[in-house]
């Protein structure tokens, strides 16, 4: 059984008040005791976010990481301070740091080997653009952004992923990805990643994400192959975030 996982990632947004205020909702509800629910902070709030919601069930995660493990790169973080600040989790490859920040394949498993270096769960986002899906080649887009990371790996470091399907033209944008279609696609990496190892498929948590909110959530959650979410925008209210994750 896979255990959901609902993370939320904040981006560029939020204040040390907003994380104050997460503390203080995920200290005074009981979530479902089967899902794992994350926040994936910018970095100067990991350290508060770990106090605020250290005695609440909430794991904390970071946004990105240096592939390097230290030096002079200035304004770079390591996956060694992520870690001592308390993240968790780290997402790589997010689309965002693809178009935006250059990231590359090479780059996105670099950050992958150096997150699976310092004890970090990565969170490997793969996803189409617009154009890539109406072009027909969603599936060898987000297959081929699985495969770069994957193929480089061994097994054990291959159980260590989470992976998230986050189809480019929902992120942000209100339009959601139907239940089939975010089911169309977490089944083909589940066949792929079966192409390694059939127990690496069966327990490998898909998440989805692009403009999941509380009232598509269900939906989405209740595919056989997505184990969880991704959200974005929704993470930024408590009542909202705090919604999803009762629905898992
Ligand atoms: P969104 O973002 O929920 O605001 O669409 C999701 C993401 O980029 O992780």
């Amino acid at each position: 059984m896979r255990m959901p996982l609902i993370a939320g990632n904040w981006k560029m947004n939020g204040s040390l008040s907003l994380v104050e205020e997460f503390g203080r909702a995920f200290a005074g509800v009981s979530l479902p005791v089967n899902v794992e629910v994350a926040l994936m902070v910018p970095f100067p709030y990991l350290g508060v976010a770990g106090q605020a919601l250290g005695e609440t069930a909430v794991t904390v995660g970071a946004q990105t990481l240096s592939d390097r493990p230290a030096g002079a790169f200035t304004g770079e973080v390591s996956g060694a301070m992520l870690r001592e600040c308390g993240a968790r989790l780290v997402l790589v490859g997010h689309s965002e740091r693809r178009a935006l920040f250059g990231e590359d394949d090479a780059a996105v498993l670099a950050r992958v080997q150096a997150a699976l270096h310092e004890g970090l769960t990565p969170v490997l986002c793969v996803g189409e653009t617009l154009e890539e899906r109406e072009a027909g080649r969603t599936e060898a887009v987000v297959l081929g952004q699985l495969e770069a990371v994957f193929e480089a790996l061994d097994t054990a470091e291959r159980s260590r992923l989470i992976v998230a399907y986050e189809p480019v033209w929902a992120i942000g944008t209100g339009r959601t990805a139907t239940p089939e279609q975010a089911q169309a696609v977490h089944a083909a990496l589940r066949e792929r990643l079966a192409r390694y190892d059939e127990t690496l498929a069966d327990g490998m948590r898909l998440l989805y994400g692009g403009s999941m909110k509380a009232d598509n959530a269900a939906e989405l959650l209740a595919q056989p192959d997505i184990d969880g979410g991704l959200v974005g925008g929704a993470s930024l209210k408590v009542d909202d975030f705090l919604a999803i994750c009762q629905s898992a």
